[in-house]
């Protein structure tokens, strides 16, 4: 018999990450979330407060802000402020290295302006200080009860820690792979540093972690190994994954072979964006990702054939990106409004091949004609055939029909 494909069931904690009456839960049966990052100087504060926002407005459920000086700390509350006048309600995550223990003591209105603290536990300090500084942090975290996500990362990973482990590992007689030593230093950081946080009185439901690396294969090692030795919430994503087609496939890939296998309860797409090229698209990216192996809905879908040589107009390519481009747009308005949208699918497509076999798939669709085909396209609604379109505003009059069918 033929299985159906879905994705496994997630096994984690459940972590909340908590701005005013807004709620994100992590892990569990929660939905997986998109998180983001900012990439403006936190000084300046009200481009930050901007950017926060385009990235919440996109998507992203919980948004990133670096915060590296006193200067930055000083300005965390400001921009709380900012954002909960623009109503935006986003939890904001302080991403803290090597001096977050002191910025977190010294400037309490940050620490409790943000609803969880990123702690790198390769960043913290070395020999004696490591446990106090990273210890100075938890307590924060306790004192003002946020959750901490404790992210490793190979790019900054503990070297006392590696160095251990590459020693014993040099001892032993038969070979073996620096880059298994390299994981396990990744999983014994990420873990290690939670039980610590636990023994020094942290709840372990309010604990995330990661590991990120930044290639493909490493990153689904590292965390089918880190998922079998732990039920932490997980956060999931490739780092560095680089830029355009690169990045989005890489990050796709990786990420998806990952949340199919029920590994991972948030994700960000880490993408160095183009020139030119939006912030925001790393939310979209990490969207699609989620809502194309099924596990959300975000906006609805538009399924469209490539066009062949069957096609040489191009009104079909024109109406699905026109169909898509003005769903996505509708969509903060609709999702209150219309609840369940999200759900829908449209189908646009190029002739008579698969137009009407598609259309029948989806909840509305229209097959356009081909060459050498009648000049009609049959519209389907509800998997029928509801009517067809004839002459020069069939994309205007189908326009018109998913308009109305989403009102109905
Ligand atoms: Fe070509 Fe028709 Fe298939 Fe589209 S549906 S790819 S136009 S054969």
């Amino acid at each position: 018999p033929i299985e159906p494909a879905f994705p496994k069931p997630r096994r984690s904690r459940q972590a909340q990450t908590v701005w005013g009456s807004r709620i994100v839960t992590v892990g569990g049966d929660a939905p997986v979330r998109v998180q983001s990052m900012t990439n403006t100087d936190t000084v300046d504060a009200i481009g930050t407060a901007i950017q926060v926002k385009e990235l919440a407005i996109a998507g992203s459920e919980m948004v990133r802000i670096t915060v590296n000086t006193p200067e930055a700390a000083a300005q965390v509350p400001y921009i709380r402020e900012q954002l909960d006048r623009m109503g935006i309600d986003v939890p904001l995550i302080g991403d803290f290295h090597y001096n977050g223990h002191r910025l977190l003591t010294d400037y309490p209105a940050c620490a409790e302006a943000l609803s969880k603290y990123r702690i790198n536990p390769g960043n913290v300090g070395k020999g004696d200080k490591h446990d106090r500084q990273f210890g100075q942090m938890i307590e924060a975290a306790m004192r003002w009860n946020k959750p901490v996500r404790i992210g490793v990362n190979w790019g900054s990973l503990d070297q006392e820690l590696l160095a251990g482990l590459m020693d014993t590992n040099s001892l032993r007689p038969e070979p073996w792979d620096a880059r298994l030593v390299m994981y396990e230093a990744l999983i014994t950081s990420a873990i290690g540093s939670a039980q610590l946080a636990e023994r020094m009185g942290m709840d372990g439901n309010q604990i995330i972690l990661s590991c990120k690396v930044s290639g493909v294969q490493d990153l689904i090692a590292v965390y089918r190994e880190l998922a079998r030795r732990c039920d932490y919430a997980l956060h999931l994503g490739l780092t560095e994954a680089g830029m355009g087609t690169k990045g989005t496939v890489a990050s796709a890939v990786a990420l998806g072979i990952l949340l199919q296998e029920g590994i991972g309860d948030t994700i960000r797409v880490s993408l160095t964006p183009q020139p030119g090229e939006a912030r925001t698209q790393e939310v979209v990216i990490a969207s699609e990702i989620l809502q194309s192996l099924g596990l959300r809905s975000f906006v609805p879908s538009v399924t469209a054939c490539p066009g062949c040589g069957r096609t040489t107009s191009q009104t079909f390519q024109v109406l699905a990106k026109e169909i898509d481009d003005y769903l996505r747009a509708q969509m903060p308005v609709w999702r209150k409004k219309y609840p369940g949208v999200e759900k829908m699918k449209v189908a646009v497509m190029g002739c008579i091949v698969n137009g009407p076999g598609e259309s029948k798939h989806a909840d509305i669709g229209i097959s356009l004609p081909g060459t050498g085909e009648a000049p009609a396209a049959p519209v389907f609604i509800d998997g029928q055939k509801a009517l067809t379109l004839r002459g020069d505003n069939i994309a205007a009059e189908f326009h018109q029909i998913v308009e109305n069918y989403i009102e109905k």
